[in-house]
Order: C-alpha cells, then sequence, then structure tokens
C-alpha cells in the first residue's frame, strides 16, 4: 500500500506490471575482483521498489529470470545491456 511507482517486468518481451502478491526478482551483475561478472539474483522486496537499483533488473517471475540467466550464459552475454537494446 502506498506505492506510487509502476515497476514493470525487464524480461525480454515481457511487461509486466508488479503487483502487491507477485514475488517478483531483482538480478544485477558485479564484477568479481578477478574481473569475472557475477550474476545475482535476490528477492525483491517493496521497500527496494522505492529506491530502484541501478543497472539491476525487475523480474516478474521464474521464467524471466531463467531467460535472463540465459542470456548471461551465451558468450559475451550482458543481459542489462541486451534487455536495454531490446
Ligand atoms: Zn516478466
Amino acid at each position: 500500500m502506498g506505492l506510487v511507482t509502476t515497476i514493470r517486468c525487464d524480461g525480454h518481451g515481457c511487461s509486466a506490471e508488479k503487483r502487491v502478491a507477485n514475488h517478483w526478482w531483482v538480478v544485477s551483475m558485479q564484477m568479481s575482483n578477478d574481473g569475472v561478472p557475477v550474476l545475482m539474483v535476490t528477492p525483491l522486496k517493496d521497500k527496494d521498489s522505492l529506491d530502484p537499483i541501478q543497472s539491476s533488473l525487475y523480474l516478474c517471475g521464474e521464467e524471466c529470470v531463467l531467460k535472463t540467466v540465459s542470456k548471461f550464459m551465451t558468450p559475451h552475454g550482458d543481459p542489462l545491456r541486451m534487455t536495454e537494446m531490446g
């Protein structure tokens, strides 16, 4: 309640709106100290929606998370960039 910002799924070809009851996920990519990209998947909490995380994807569920992970695993895959392009 009191949530004004509408969050839409960042999954490719998906624009689902976040609703209170949905279990969403935040996927972000970071670089390890060795320069290896690390994909982080964390549950989206309500407080996160009030403070959008830069360079992170909001995904509506398992299907969109798996699509993003699949992109990440392809050679030179960059799920964050690919979503911006798509
Ligand atoms: Zn989605």
